[in-house]
């Protein structure tokens, strides 16, 4: 028998996401929820996290494109698809054949989704996106008249939805509070030659720090992972899901004045027992984190991570800790080890760190009672 215990793994609490929607629930009260699972659900695993969720009926999944729609799909759950951008040609057949959701920010993608659902003989619902200060997608403000116009001729297009995104949610009240104010005369407009029946404006930050009377749906990614990216009332309620742990390789004693790892950039001041982990930046630990003050937890004890971040591999400072050996698991994710702390250290944000974590890294679920269940891997 061989024993197949990964590596290196991401065990996921896929609980404590259905209980942070929830919290989404709350901070947003009334509104339907667009969830979003773009990036392999923020790193959490796209599968596992959907089949949890769509017991919550949320109103769509989010997504990044065609790819990622196919996979919520082929979980066989019943909340749609929803892509949360523009769309070049090549997906937009696809897109209107199955029925998912998605925003047009353009004539040219007006008239293609148009004639795309002319030639089946369908009306498509479309979402017009409109840019409030993004700067990435949406019509303009000033656009929308001619816009709405221009939909009058193309009867295969329903305006089902009116959404924008929110640039500055996490750092600008008062730019954020004109764009709440501008995004509602938007939906009124709107509303004078359609029915939206989807009206959507905040991500996490702008659910957490903004109400925005006229939106009736509400977009959370990040903190559906239980991460917060603003300070709230709602903080310390959020839990996060993520666990990454990996596997001590091999232990030595290394003398006074050995280096650690490419560059020599650590040299040990005096002797130390030093672990080797099988994690790298392949994996997704980030070569920024090399000589940060990051920390793995090995028997429970925090052990200084030594040296540069290599590809596969990392060095921990074990000295402290008593009867370390080859197979014991080090915690680099969890419950004490914050995504939070860790973007700070590594000069980047909690939405890098964890999508960033690859395709390397098994994903397993853990429900009911959390990591402890996971123990065992
Ligand atoms: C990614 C994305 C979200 C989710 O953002 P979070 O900050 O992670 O909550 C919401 N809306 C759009 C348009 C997005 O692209």
């Amino acid at each position: 028998m061989h024993d197949c215990s990964p590596r290196a793994i991401v065990e996921v609490d896929v609980d404590a996401i259905a209980h942070n929607l929830h919290l989404a629930r709350q901070a947003a009260p009334g509104c339907r929820i667009i969830a979003v699972v773009k990036a392999n659900a923020y790193g959490h695993g796209l599968e596992q996290v959907v089949r949890r969720l769509d017991a919550e009926q949320p109103a769509f999944f989010g997504v990044a494109n065609a790819a990622e729609a196919r996979q919520v799909q082929a979980t066989g759950c019943s909340a749609r698809p929803f892509l949360l951008g523009p769309n070049p040609p090549t997906e937009r057949a696809e897109i209107a054949a199955s029925g998912w959701g998605f925003t047009i920010s353009s004539i040219e993608e007006a008239d293609h989704f148009a004639s795309l659902a002319a030639d089946a003989q369908r009306v498509l619902p479309v979402h017009l996106a409109v840019d409030t200060g993004m700067g990435r997608e949406g019509f303009l403000p000033t656009e929308l008249g001619e816009v709405l116009a221009h939909l009058q001729g193309l009867p295969s297009l329903r305006v089902d939805g009116v959404m924008s995104h929110m640039p500055v949610a996490d750092e600008d009240e008062v730019f954020s509070h004109a764009q709440v104010e501008l995004f509602e005369q938007c939906v009124r407009e709107v509303s004078m030659h359609a029915q939206p029946r989807y009206v959507h404006l905040a991500a996490s930050a702008g659910i957490l720090r903004y109400k925005v009377p006229c939106a009736n749906t509400v977009r959370p990614g990040l903190m559906l992972y239980g991460i917060a990216p603003v300070h709230c009332t709602w903080e310390k309620q959020l839990r996060p899901a993520l666990r990454l742990r990996a596997a001590v390789t091999l232990v030595r004693s290394l003398p006074t004045g050995h280096g650690v790892s490419y560059g020599r950039c650590f040299v040990t001041p005096h002797s130390l027992r030093v672990a080797t982990i099988g994690i790298g930046y392949a994996d997704g630990w980030r070569r920024h984190l090399s000589g940060r003050g990051v920390h793995a937890l090995i028997h429970g004890q925090l052990c200084p991570l030594l040296g540069r971040v290599t590809m596969d591999q990392i060095m921990a400072d074990v000295s402290a800790v008593p009867g370390v050996q080859s197979g014991d698991m080090a915690e680099l994710i969890g419950p004490s080890l914050s995504v939070e702390e860790l973007a700070m250290q590594a000069g980047t944000i909690p939405w890098d760190i964890l999508t960033g974590l690859g395709p390397r890294l098994p994903r397993v679920s853990c429900s009911m009672g959390g990591f402890s269940r996971c123990a065992a891997v």
